[in-house]
Formats: C-alpha cells, sequence, structure tokens
C-alpha cells in the first residue's frame, strides 16, 4: 500500500475514537483512573492521558500534569485485556461436570497504544497462538490503532530492539502528535478507510520533514545497548559464568514485579477453589520465573539461587524467545527497570554482558 500521509489536529483524535465507539466497540486506551495510569475503556478524547508526561527512571515513576508533555505508559500494558491478570478457565457445580468458562468476546479496539507494546503482541500472538482463551481475546480486537512515539523515556530501549519508536506493521492507523498538529497514516486498507471517514486533508510537505526528523531523533535515544546481534551472542556466551551473573542480580530481591509489567511475559499458575453451594472453579493467574515458588516441582526446585532466576529471565528475553518464535522477548518498553523496586537497569545489564564478554 503506498504511504499517504494525512493531518489534522487532536480533535481528529477524538473523532475517531467516537467512530470506533459508533460501530459497537469499547475503545481501550492508557488512561487516568482517579490519580492512577491504568489502560481501560475510553469514552471521548478527554479520557486519554493527554496532558500529562511520565517521568520514569530506575526505580522511579512520576506523573506530571505538563500540557507540551508526552505520556509513554504505566505498569499496566495491552496484555490487561489480552490476556488478563486473573481468568476463569473451568467451573463445576456438584455434578461434578466442568464446563469451560465464558471468555468476554465483546469486539474492542486498542487505541494510541505504544509501538512497544504492539510489538508485544505480536510476541504474545506467537507464543500463545494455541491458547483458547488468548485467542477469543485476540480475535475480538477489531482494530488497532497506534501513537507514534516522538518522545521516548529515559528507561525506553525500543530503537535497540527494534520494536520502535515509530510503528512497523500490524496496525491498522498510526499517529504522531507533532507541536500541535497530528500525523496520521494508514497500515490496512480498513485503517486507510477510517481515516478517509474522518475527511482529513493529506498532510503538508512540512510537517512530513518534522516527522522524519523527530523520528530519527527518538530512535537516537531509544537505542541505548549495543546492537541486538551482539547481545544475543554475549548472553549466550554468559550463561555459565556463574559469578558475573551472581554479581549484576545481587540487588534483585525475587519480588517478580518485572514479570508482572512486562507486555510479554506470558506465564500462570493455576487456582482451585470450592465453596459450601457445592460450586468449584478453576482459575490461572499471572506467575514469574523471579518467584521462589515458580521453579519448585514435586518437592525439588529447579532454579534454587536468586541469580540463577535472574539469569534465566534476561536469557529468556533475549535469547530463547528468539530461538523459539524467531523474535527476541523484550520489546524495550523499560517498563521492569522502572517498576524494579532494587532499580535493577535490564539495559546496563545487557550493556555490561556485552562488555563482560568483550573485555
Ligand atoms: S523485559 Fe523489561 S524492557 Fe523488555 S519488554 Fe519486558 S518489561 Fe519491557
Ligand atoms: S529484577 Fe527487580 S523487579 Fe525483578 S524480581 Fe528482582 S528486584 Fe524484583
Amino acid at each position: 500500500m503506498p504511504m499517504r500521509y494525512f493531518a489534522g489536529d487532536s480533535s481528529a483524535l477524538g473523532d475517531l475514537i467516537s467512530i470506533l465507539r459508533g460501530r459497537g466497540l469499547a475503545v481501550l486506551s492508557y488512561r487516568l483512573w482517579g490519580d492512577l495510569p491504568v489502560f481501560g475503556e475510553v469514552e471521548s478524547l478527554r479520557d486519554l492521558s493527554i496532558g500529562y508526561s511520565d517521568v520514569q527512571g530506575p526505580a522511579s515513576y512520576r506523573l506530571v500534569r505538563d500540557e507540551r508533555g508526552f505520556f509513554r505508559h504505566s505498569y499496566y500494558s495491552p496484555k490487561y485485556a489480552l490476556h488478563p491478570p486473573i481468568q476463569d478457565i473451568y467451573e463445576a457445580s456438584n455434578g461434578l461436570r466442568a464446563v469451560p468458562a465464558r471468555v468476554d468476546t465483546a469486539p474492542m479496539a486498542l487505541f494510541g497504544i505504544k509501538p512497544c507494546d504492539l510489538a508485544a503482541i505480536e510476541v504474545l500472538d506467537r507464543v500463545l497462538e494455541s491458547d483458547d482463551f488468548y485467542r477469543a481475546r485476540r480475535s475480538a480486537v477489531a482494530y488497532i490503532v497506534v501513537e507514534e512515539c516522538v518522545e521516548p523515556g529515559d528507561t525506553c530501549f525500543c530503537g535497540s530492539t527494534g520494536t520502535g519508536p515509530a510503528a512497523s506493521g500490524g496496525f491498522d492507523v498510526a499517529y504522531a502528535r507533532l507541536e500541535g498538529r497530528v500525523l496520521f497514516r494508514a497500515g490496512s486498507e480498513r485503517g486507510l478507510r477510517l481515516l478517509e471517514e474522518l475527511k482529513l486533508g493529506e498532510a503538508p510537505g512540512d510537517l512530513v520533514e518534522r516527522y522524519d526528523e523527530v523520528m530519527e531523533e527518538a530512535r537516537r535515544k531509544s537505542s541505548r545497548l549495543p546492537p541486538l546481534d551482539a547481545v544475543i551472542k554475549a548472553l549466550e556466551d554468559s550463561a555459565a559464568s556463574e559469578g558475573f551473573w551472581r554479581e549484576v542480580s545481587a540487588r534483585c530481591v525475587g519480588c517478580a514485579n518485572c514479570n508482572m509489567v512486562c507486555p510479554t511475559c506470558f506465564c500462570t499458575e493455576f487456582i482451585d477453589s470450592a465453596d459450601l453451594s457445592g460450586r468449584a472453579r478453576r482459575q490461572r493467574q499471572w506467575f514469574g520465573c523471579l518467584s521462589y515458588t515458580y521453579g519448585q516441582v514435586a518437592g525439588m526446585h529447579f532454579r534454587p539461587e536468586l541469580f540463577m532466576r535472574y539469569r534465566h529471565f534476561v536469557l529468556h528475553k533475549f535469547v530463547f524467545y528468539q530461538r523459539q518464535i524467531g523474535l527476541p522477548g523484550c520489546v524495550g518498553c523499560g517498563r521492569c527497570i522502572t517498576w524494579c523496586p532494587m532499580g535493577i537497569d535490564l539495559g546496563e545489564v545487557v550493556s555490561r554482558v556485552v562488555s563482560h564478554g568483550s573485555g
């Protein structure tokens, strides 16, 4: 499809939300719930987190009211909508017949998601392709609208993982907010029809030029890791360096926050419960490989020491996913850095692995 750019202002974003809601879709985006930055349903432009900026650093997150600021994300990602933290799997009553739980398949649109989170959905699509519950939720997504990251945060490294700051595929509409104007482009025929409904004009040349400049600068800012090939090779070579992994994980307390906030972590455990009325149910809830109990099997433990669990997390993200699904499992969103209570910076760890290997 030849690239066509359209221009509007932020009211066009509100119109796009109205069009999607007019089609009976729940529109889900990053939004504020009181003071909490969450991922949930929005009804209008007012609900989007425009006018706020998230200032992120290792173990640090501040939400700042800033009309000219740029909001990236919080601990919530679209994973909450597609692979919820807790999900009913089976229900059973006195007859002991277990029936699969109903999955909410109300149609939805993901709106304004960042390119790293779009890339995370591609990872989940591959990993969970045979998971009926994920597939049912994923099939309910009728449109994906992406907001390109004109201003990556200090913890972001999507430029290094090739997952941002611009969106490269798998979306219907992408937009970038640039100095009071909004530049739109379509990523699918359906997206193009949506943009035609907005009745926007073709974007002027100066806006497209500005977009190219801003995205180039954003790419530079978010490319703080060594080249990905070097990272993968160094991580593979480092696996046996126990002393190195003990040292880089020395501050880790095994809380598994990094697993919980990561948009590509998908592991779950099962919980069975019954009540006095004779009803029982099985649920699954997110579980993380950094937790001690994750590695307990039949009285044994396959990663008893914390450095083993941290090493597994990092190698899984960059090496094992690549082997299993042909994509890195890290999309460079930086959430595990911000929400790690000990301020462990995955970008720094990975850079140290490369310098350790070449040193
Ligand atoms: S490992 Fe960290 S930076 Fe990478 S995708 Fe997960 S949360 Fe984001
Ligand atoms: S790396 Fe940080 S967030 Fe992850 S388990 Fe260790 S202390 Fe918790």
